[in-house]
């Protein structure tokens, strides 16, 4: 979803759309991309909309896989509208009914409820179901159920249940509910958990993994295949996850909408009748030059045609009042069709849906399911100036990123959202560059672009959790900074130490490897050794392992000219006295007779817990420069292995404690002295202490750029951001 500290602008629509084109997955081309996920969990659904009483009622058929190599005597479920029931849910506790910006509506509660449970062959299931709460005390949460079997279920073994529910939607908040006649029916319908054998992301034995609803988590599932039809009143445009392979016209003055869609881990669908439907097609081929296939082949190392994409529908459902941005939702959902999709592997879906919120429903947007996405817009940005704003394309990108991060590429979001906000983040932040440039807003003499919003959180005043931390597990208030943005720039460091190219193609293996899976961090460490080689997986121990802040600074510098020894020498009768005017002459004649040499003394710091291995760049009078490496390494620690994090093993000069003075003789005075001088580690949060000059020349010697971020960071503090 938007990171709940990062709504910069007023995200205020809502938007879906159907979709249509070609269900079969795109052809087996022969490379290392998994075609087909392994479906655990299908459903089958049938559901009813009644727009006088916002009720949804439902009937499923669910068949669920047992992929481990024990029977299974129990299935959980996860009944997140619960969540919404009232102000014991644990969500409501924790968010004390506001998430966002956004404020649960008084009296907008939601619910669901199952009518009955049974196996296929009608044998009930209900009696002995109880509702679970695995991470709190509070009984009083119904957002987990669990449900003894009479006989458990083989391993690889099957089973069918049929089960009937109703729901109540919330008034749209947190993502999901209706407001007036628009609706997003996200998280409605009974859910299993995942079922995770032993040694599945690091698990000692079986069992499930079924969170409640908490206030910043999401989701977890296994994938599956989803037939969904949906019935309500014939003038409501509908838009679902899939593709819409029915619409039948019924007796009673409703349609039935038939959605499907194989390979997804959720199903989430919108209708009003308000929408505008906007269709366009991505192309293979059209939408990709030669050259930037040929480009990321180059840059991943891999075939032409492991790169190549498949056709897209893109559908985007827009309110009408946005029509004049139609054109920019089509081409943010282009974006990142083709950028993630060349980075990362070819989306695999026929369909996407891009959904534009109404006004008032703002809480459902920016947010993701399978193949179906909802962005966040408002009038505003319909006219100038801030027609030039790109925060529509920012969220319709992020949303789409999270197909990869989270929809194929299926984490554990309820424990380590960080692998899919962060990895969110920075893959969007690339994308957003790339098409549309370093710089998002522009307004007040301030440029504003993704990297700068990211670097203006990233300050001291925050508290720097482990990054690795379940979503509910982050101090108060810290979630959003801690899994969006400072994941990010954590990325964007290792980049800057690696390379471009090589984070490129660890990003690449990471999502290949883990696309239609459930990863967890160590997988992608595994990942990072094996592309990057084995000594970077410390940078991540460092880094998202252990809380700690970057802030390396210079401290001191000073550059004199070697004074000549003045003072008594020698001893008894040798004794002889150089007195200070004599040493003197003797500076003098030396300076005659071309110059004496200069002294120089840099002291460098590190404020922060944090040590990477960095530079200092040292400029002299002249122009004359020069780089010196800054090793690092921690007591005890392989010095050797993690200052190649830095480059060539053993190069330039370690750097083990807090602080180092380096002392250097040449023939220049120094003028500078800059750490990180290529601003390779945007983690630090302070560059402004990054540099010093011998003489103060009344302006900071800070590097280009640091003085207005810290403007913006003042900026953003103040407005609570
Ligand atoms: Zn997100």
């Amino acid at each position: 979803m938007l990171s709940p500290t990062r709504r910069l602008l007023p995200a205020l629509a809502l938007c879906s759309a159907a979709m249509a084109g070609p269900l079969a997955p795109p052809p087996a081309r022969g490379d290392s991309l998994p075609a087909r996920a392994v479906h655990v969990a299908d459903y089958d659904m049938r559901v009813r909309f009644s727009p006088e009483t916002k009720r949804l009622e439902g009937q499923q058929r669910i068949v669920w896989r047992n992929p481990a190599p024990e029977a299974v005597s129990e299935l959980w479920f996860h009944l997140y509208l619960n969540a919404f029931k009232n102000s014991k849910s644990t969500f409501f506790v924790e968010s004390g009914g506001q998430l966002r910006g956004d404020r649960m509506a008084e009296d907008g509660w939601g619910w669901v409820e199952v009518r009955s449970i049974r196996r296929a062959d009608g044998v009930d299931l209900a009696p002995g179901a109880t509702f679970e709460h695995p991470d709190d005390d509070n009984a009083d949460d119904r957002t987990v159920w669990r449900v003894p079997l009479p006989e458990p279920v083989p391993p690889g073994g099957e089973i069918a249940l049929d089960v009937a529910f109703e729901a109540k939607l919330p008034r749209i908040f947190a993502r999901t509910g209706y407001f007036r006649d628009y609706l997003l029916a996200g998280q409605w319908f009974p859910k299993l958990g995942v079922y995770e054998p032993a040694g599945h992301r690091g698990r000692a034995e079986g069992g499930w993994n079924c969170h409640q609803f908490h206030a910043n988590s999401e989701f977890y599932a296994d994938f599956g295949h989803y037939r969904v039809e949906l019935t309500l009143p014939k003038h409501f445009v509908v838009g679902a996850t899939g593709k819409r392979v029915l619409r039948r016209e019924n007796p009673d003055g409703t349609s039935t909408h038939v959605f499907e869609q194989g390979d997804v881990v959720d199903f989430a669908w919108t209708a009003s009748p308000r929408f505008l439907e906007v269709k366009a097609t991505f192309s293979a081929e059209k939408d990709v030059t030669a050259e930037e296939y040929a480009e990321t082949a180059r840059l991943l190392g891999r075939s032409l045609d492991e790169v190549r994409l498949s056709d897209v529908e893109v559908t985007v459902l827009l309110q009408p009042e946005h029509a004049a941005q139609a054109d920019r939702h089509v081409r943010a959902a282009k974006a990142g069709i083709k950028w993630f999709g060349l980075w990362y592997g070819r989306y695999p879906y026929p369909t996407l849906t891009v959904v534009d919120p109404a006004y008032g429903a703002g809480g459902s947007g920016g947010m993701e399911y399978p193949t179906f996405i909802t962005a966040g817009t408002s009038t505003l940005f319909n006219r100038w100036p801030l027609d030039r704003v790109l925060a529509p394309e920012g969220v319709t990108v992020h949303e789409f990123g999270h197909q990869y991060w989270q929809g194929m590429v299926a984490s554990n979001e309820f424990e380590e959202p960080w692998l899919d906000e962060g990895f969110n983040s920075y893959s969007t932040g690339k994308v957003m560059k790339r098409v549309y440039g370093p710089t998002l807003v522009q307004a007040l003499g301030l440029r504003l672009g993704e990297l700068e919003s990211a670097r203006a959180q990233n300050s001291v005043d925050r508290m720097f959790d482990r990054i690795r931390s379940s979503s509910w597990g982050f101090s108060p208030g810290n979630y959003g900074f801690n899994s969006y943005a400072r994941t990010q720039l954590t990325l964007l460091t290792f980049e800057g130490l690696v390379g471009a190219e090589t984070m490129a193609r660890v990003m690449r293996t990471y999502h290949e490897r883990w696309r239609f899976r459930h990863p967890r961090s160590e997988d992608f460490y595994d990942v990072v050794a094996e592309v990057a080689g084995p000594h970077r997986r410390a940078y991540f121990e460092r880094t998202v392992e252990r809380p700690g802040i970057l802030d390396d600074e210079v401290a001191s510098v000073k550059s004199e000219q070697v004074r000549e020894p003045r003072g008594v020498f020698g001893e008894g009768e040798k004794k002889a006295t150089v007195t200070t005017k004599q040493a003197r002459q003797k500076e003098a004649k030396a300076d005659e007779a071309g110059g004496r040499p200069w002294r120089t003394t840099v002291v460098v710091r590190r404020r922060g817990e944090l040590s990477l291995p960095t530079s200092l760049r040292l400029e002299y009078e002249g122009g004359k420069a020069q780089t010196v490496a800054l090793r690092e390494h921690e007591p005890g620690g392989s010095e050797l292995e993690t200052a190649s994090l830095a480059g060539s093993p053993g190069a330039g000069e370690p750097w083990s404690g807090r602080w180092k003075r380096l002392e250097l003789t040449g023939e220049r005075r120094l003028v500078s002295a800059t750490l990180d001088p290529e601003d390779r580690l945007v983690l630090d949060v302070n560059r402004l202490n990054n540099s010093r000059r011998v003489e103060p020349d009344g302006r900071a010697a800070a590097h280009w750029g640091a003085r207005w971020v810290f403007w913006l960071q003042q900026l953003l503090a103040v407005a609570g951001l």
